[in-house]
């Protein structure tokens, strides 16, 4: 064992070398990896003095004595339970390591965090939370105090990885650097130690990479360029792939999990490190930038990235750079839940291979490539979110990834060989310089993290709106639903204890009080106020709108009046809804006000007849929408009714209007295999109100006799580019590609097995849906999949357009009109006039004249039409139909441009897919063309 260093480095990093041997204690150094990561990183100017070594200490475990190898040893991944393993045994052995469980998966993994700082630190973890937690709510703190708690403190910079399971390298690298913060003994780690409490995840998504893992493993070992390109599986997590990154309501437990452990935490920095740009994106914070954030903020992220770029490019690393790739719009990027709640957000973008294999790589034109699923081109990650050209607006805005300009002032070469360990090193040593900066400058950063908080608050007492609130309203369970995220999100509610009287009106005792003067009080106004995009001519790398009371159909008020901040309330911690049923009479009926949980009511009464009105109908002093549903009473429908926070009345007989059986259909979701993420969103929220259904692939459209086995099919928003990528999916190279489990690859045949993911139904497929629809089955397209019948000739004469280039729609919400509010889709929707996501799905026209009466919704398409967000060009959309319900043979389809179970957000539409569903057997016949239409 020696304990001199070589260096595997470039000239320029010469200079640099020098000042950190001068640093560096002499401990005894791990020779064989020096001599492997030298063997597997491919240039030397993609290494850095500061991982191109490891000290060796005594009882200190490395992966290599734990899980046999180096991290970035090619064809190398570890799944997360020997990430655990080795946390625990770096935990045992070193009292600066400390592991914590914070709560399990869907699939019953735990997330795992670690922290590492000096041994008194961690000893005393629970005070130094303490300090942090006082400066995220500083209400009650006077300056001094304040300043007090500072000189106590130590900053909590944790880091995240494995968010994009795709995105293999963060949990490699994440091994190494809590193994050199617990046995570096060099200046830079003492003070790091001393400075910082270091913590980290080991894998963000722990669900997804095992997945991916035991994918790598069988599919993608043999890999050997970007051309030989393999598929991803088609899961990662149980429900979505990227959109776990836009998951702004968290919705998946995991998420729920680790925002949990921030707001227990509060790091003032939270870093996310992510793969899909070369070699080293690290941002910036650029524009268009969420206005309501502190300006502390956005002078912070620069402040840091081009610290990392100054240190790198002092080594010698190529490729590093900090503008032209993501902005601070959208806040429902998981990372966000930092500079949500007044931390720092941080986020990088290095360069994978989508796994551990070393391979040539081309950069320009399309980066991302293999793994790159954050990159453009290839990536389903703005799918949802993009309207028409907009996924030309992501990403790659800078130009040429190998140019020079002012924030790449040393490009990358355009050809080389990248290895993990190339990745690997650059991540390490961005990270590592970050904690170089913080260490340096802790009290910056904890001052920081105390003005933002300080300044959220006052701002709630200076700047309208002073608060929000949500009136007493016929339907309160999608008022709780906007309620219990807030909560979820650490912002505080209240109901009020009396009538309340503002300038915005007067509200019954009850209605809920959402005050700006709070740490959180600017998070609660940028989920709840109506989003004004700056400028139209910049573009964002996702959804532009996402206020939530639009999203959810439930009344939200912005209250400008200060007198707000002194309305008496209640603090509510978790909003349940009681729902009341009125009187004992015979016959209940359930007001359908829109609240999602009717179809849950159905569901759970399963062997109860229900029959639905068809149009509304005064009960005594009770008006009955259309669409209520009567039922025989007794105890059960009580309980049910009172658990959903539905709200019903009884009666002696049912009223004398027409109404319907509302029977259960045999439900069936249909997925391909490459693009399972919007399906996924549609899964999750018909899990969550408890409707049954069958997920089906092309292995059961191609049996055929899909009539016999179902009644109705909902085929979620997929194949973007039209019905041929629905069709055909994944193409087939002649090799199957299977999805299976087995005892080596237990994580896979998760959600569905194939022998064989590619080639898609094909039109064999197309022909059984056909045959489907024409044999009187109901088949539900969403979004980009209302392109599918219309392509195929399944509705013959309905055409699906395309918006032009000059279209540019991330994800506003728009207006919708309904036209026939009769129609059972509608049911629970008492205004004509409602807003909706609009979803990048078709541009649909009748050809025939019966257009006006399949139309069931359109989109005005007037400027005033865009309620929130950014939709440019929106005359394109005028008058287009939003959902049609078109006859054929003795079935219909129902093109839905829409999308309404996107991403768990719009709950205001869910009504239009679950009212489809449940009265599938019950649609007025619109009259079917009398003659072939020219
Ligand atoms: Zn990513």
């Amino acid at each position: 064992m020696k304990v001199s260093r070589t260096f595997a480095v470039g000239v320029l990093a010469a200079a640099a070398t020098v000042g950190i041997v001068a640093q560096t204690k002499l401990q005894p150094q791990d020779e064989d990896y020096a001599k492997l990561v030298k063997e597997w990183t491919t240039k030397p100017e993609f290494s850095s003095p500061l991982v191109d070594h490891l000290p060796k200490v005594a009882g200190i475990p490395t992966t290599k004595d734990v899980l046999g190898y180096y991290v970035g040893m090619p064809k190398k991944l570890t799944h997360t339970a020997d990430l655990a393993k080795y946390y625990n045994a770096l935990a045992a052995a070193s009292k600066r390591v400390k592991v914590f469980q914070l709560g399990k998966t869907d699939e019953g993994r735990e997330c795992l965090v670690i922290a590492v700082s000096d041994e008194d630190t961690i000893r005393d973890l629970d005070t130094y939370k303490g300090y942090l937690a006082k400066l995220a709510d500083p209400r009650g703190l006077s300056a001094d105090q304040a300043k007090e708690i500072i000189g106590k403190a130590k900053p909590i910079y944790m880091f995240t990885g494995g968010l994009h399971s795709a995105e293999t390298g963060p949990p490699e690298m994440l091994m190494e650097l809590a193994y050199r913060l617990a046995a570096d003994e060099s200046p830079l780690y003492d003070q790091i130690r001393k400075n910082v409490i270091v913590m980290m995840s080991a894998a963000l998504e722990p669900d997804g990479r095992d997945r991916y893992v035991d994918w790598y493993n069988h599919h993608m070992l043999s890999q050997e360029s970007e051309n030989d390109r393999v598929p991803g599986p088609p899961y990662w997590g149980k429900y979505i792939f990227h959109d776990n990154n836009r998951d702004i309501n968290y919705s998946q437990v995991t998420m729920r999990n680790w925002l949990k452990f921030y707001l227990q935490w509060h790091p003032p920095i939270m870093h996310d490190l992510h793969e899909s740009q070369p070699l080293l994106y690290t941002f910036s914070g650029q524009t268009p930038q969420n206005p309501t954030l502190d300006p502390i903020l956005y002078a912070e992220m620069p402040w840091f990235s081009d610290f990392e770029m100054t240190k790198m490019i002092g080594y010698g690393m190529p490729g590093v750079w900090t503008h032209a790739f993501v902005d601070m719009w959208s806040p429902g990027y998981l990372g966000f839940m930092s500079s949500n709640h007044n931390g720092m957000l941080r986020m990088y973008e290095t360069m994978g291979n989508g796994g551990a294999n070393t391979m040539p790589r081309t950069i320009g034109g399309g980066a991302g490539g293999p793994g790159g699923p954050d990159g453009p081109g290839g990536a389903p990650e703005a799918s949802a979110a993009a309207g028409g050209a907009a996924g030309a607006g992501r990403g790659g805005r800078g130009g040429g990834m190998t140019a020079r300009d002012w924030y790449r002032p040393l490009p990358p070469p355009r050809t080389l060989t990248w290895s993990m360990r190339n990745n690997t090193n650059y991540m390490e040593t961005g990270v590592l310089s970050a904690l170089e900066l913080t260490s340096k400058f802790p009290q910056t950063v904890l001052e920081n993290f105390y003005m933002k908080s300080r300044n959220s608050v006052k701002s709630g007492e200076t700047e309208a709106p002073f608060g929000f609130v949500l009136p007493v309203q016929p339907d309160m369970t999608r008022v709780a639903f906007i309620v219990n995220i807030l909560r979820l999100q650490g912002i505080e509610v209240g109901r009020a204890r009396a009538e309340v009287k503002l300038k915005e009106g007067t509200f019954p005792a009850g209605s809920i009080v959402v005050k700006r003067n709070q740490p959180y009080g600017r998070l609660a106004k940028i989920l709840l106020e109506k989003q004004v995009y700056p400028d139209p001519a910049l573009q964002t790398y996702d959804d532009t709108g996402w206020t939530m009371g639009l999203m959810s159909h439930a009344d939200v008020k912005e209250i400008a009046d200060k007198a707000v901040l002194d309305v008496p309330v209640q603090p509510v911690d978790v909003m349940d809804v009681n729902g009341v049923v009125k009187g004992t009479g015979a016959i209940t009926a359930i007001l359908h006000n829109g609240s999602n949980y009717i179809a849950t009511l159905r569901y759970r009464l399963k062997d109860v007849k229900f029959e639905a009105i068809e149009a509304a109908v005064k009960v005594g002093d009770v008006q009955l929408p259309a669409g209520s549903l009567l039922v025989q009473s007794s105890p059960r429908v009580k309980a049910e009714i009172e658990k959903l926070g539905l709200q019903a009345v009884t009666m002696a007989k049912a009223p004398d209007v027409a109404k319907h059986a509302v029977e259960i259909p045999r439900l069936a979701v249909f997925s391909t295999w490459g693009s399972t993420q919007d399906v996924g969103w549609v899964r999750y929220a018909l899990d969550h109100f408890e409707v049954p259904y069958d997920l089906i692939y092309k292995e059961r459209i191609k049996q055929g006799g899909l009539r016999g086995a179902y009644d109705v099919i909902v085929i979620p928003s997929q194949g973007r580019g039209g019905a041929k990528g629905l069709i055909f999916d994944i193409e087939s190279r002649g090799k199957a590609i299977d999805y299976q489990k087995t005892p080596s690859f237990p994580s896979l045949g998760s959600y569905g097995e194939s022998a064989d993911i590619t080639g898609g139904m094909g039109l064999q497929g197309v022909a059984e849906f056909d045959k489907f629809v024409n044999e009187g089955g109901l088949l539900l397209t969403l979004g980009a999949s209302s392109f599918f019948p219309a392509e195929m000739g399944i509705t013959r004469t309905v055409d699906a357009a395309r918006t032009t280039a000059a279209f540019y729609a991330p994800g506003p919400i728009v207006e919708a009109e309904i036209l026939k509010p009769t129609h059972p889709i509608f049911y629970g929707y008492d205004k004509t006039t409602v807003p909706v996501r609009w979803a990048g799905g078709p541009l649909l026209r009748a050809t025939g004249t019966e257009g006006r009466a399949w139309t069931l919704m359109r989109f005005p398409g007037n400027d005033s039409s865009v309620l929130s967000g950014l939709m440019r060009g929106v005359a394109e959309t005028r008058g287009r139909p939003a959902i049609m319900d078109v006859p054929v043979g003795q079935g219909h389809v129902v093109m839905y441009a829409t999308n309404p179970a996107y991403r768990w957000q719009n709950l205001g539409e869910f009504n239009m897919l679950a009212n489809a569903i449940l009265n599938f057997n019950d649609f007025p016949a619109p009259k079917a063309p009398a003659k072939p239409v020219e």
